[in-house]
């Protein structure tokens, strides 16, 4: 039996579409066949006219027409004074379309950082929040409370964009009904329990503290060019971008833009330090023990990295 899905765009730069086009093994065409996913609307892809559109909606307002899955891509504007008049649709509000359609939907899937928890439309004067989350705190638009139809929290997908391998994932998940373990901000373990910093190919630097200074070296970019990696949870040394790349493979510093307090307020490409040691250290980590074992690495590192002669 065909499952409903509808795709709605709210505050944001719409990369997560973009990066569901990206999607290559499967891509989003073969996704959407073999799960048997019916796209009811998607605001790039689909041409019905605005008549029709608004058909559509009424039918799901309605329950006329079941919605099984309800993608939101963007943050949800509340902007100026709770008006919702930052974000609108057909001239009204269009966080008040986002209630009506998360409430008759089986399930609710948050698409990228600013769907997730605000992001950086949440950054800006539009008072946008994400659905169940304001950056570290649940709540959100949808209130702490909020269960789907199938008794569930928003599932989030945060990435900015999301990688198209965890939404194909995810799709496919909700599509067959299969349950994911959620993580403290309701992301699926499967994709958000790793660090970014596992699987990076800069890792034996980072052991053996042999820090960059500067873009375009081999070495590791924790210490001085405010890399996130041992901080970010997500798969992006694990499921790799076009099946090739990531930031920290090609020289640039992970800026942790899954994380819930992503755009964060330090600079960016550069580490806040006190006199040369960071200030925020891999998840996890005991500040003496690592600090001692990390000048013990620097005294211990092999010549062939202090020289830069592996490949990253
Ligand atoms: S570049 Fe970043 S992700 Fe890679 S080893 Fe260094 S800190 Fe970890």
């Amino acid at each position: 039996m065909a499952v409903n899905l509808y795709w709605m765009h709210c505050g944001g730069c719409g990369g997560d579409s973009m990066s569901m086009l990206n999607a290559e093994s499967p891509n989003i065409i073969e996704t959407i066949h073999e799960l048997d996913i019916n796209v009811l609307w998607h605001p790039s892809f689909s041409f019905a006219p605005p008549a029709d559109h608004r058909r559509l909606l009424d039918a799901l307002i309605s329950r006329e027409v079941g919605l099984d899955i309800l993608c939101i891509e963007g943050a949800v504007i509340r902007g100026p004074e709770n008006t919702g008049m930052f974000g609108i649709f057909e001239g009204k509000p269009k966080k008040n379309l986002v209630a009506q359609l998360a409430d008759r939907a089986g399930i609710v899937i948050a698409i990228g950082t600013c769907a997730s928890f605000g992001g950086v439309t949440g950054a800006g004067a539009t008072d946008a929040v994400g659905l169940q989350f304001s950056k570290k705190d649940i709540g959100g638009f949808l209130g702490k409370n909020f269960r789907s139809g199938k008794g569930l929290p928003v599932i989030n997908l945060p990435g900015c964009p999301v990688h198209p391998t965890v939404l194909m994932g995810m799709l496919t998940a909700a599509a067959r009904g299969v349950s994911m373990d959620l993580n403290t901000y309701n992301a699926p373990l499967e994709y958000y329990s790793m660090l970014v910093h596992q699987g990076c190919t800069r890792n034996e630097y980072h052991e053996y503290r042999i820090e960059e200074t500067d873009f375009g070296q081999k070495g590791c970019l924790f210490f001085h060019l405010g890399c996130q990696g041992p901080l970010a949870h997500a798969p992006c040394n694990k499921f790799l971008w076009n099946n090739r790349n990531c930031k920290t493979r090609s020289g640039v510093p992970c800026n942790g833009c899954t994380e819930p307090d992503f755009p964060r307020d330090d600079p960016y490409f550069y580490t806040p330090n006190i006199v040369g040691l960071p200030i925020h250290l891999p998840d996890g980590v005991n500040r003496p023990h690592y600090l001692a074992y990390k000048s013990m690495a620097a005294a211990a590192a092999p010549d062939r990295l202090k020289h830069r002669k592996t490949e990253v």
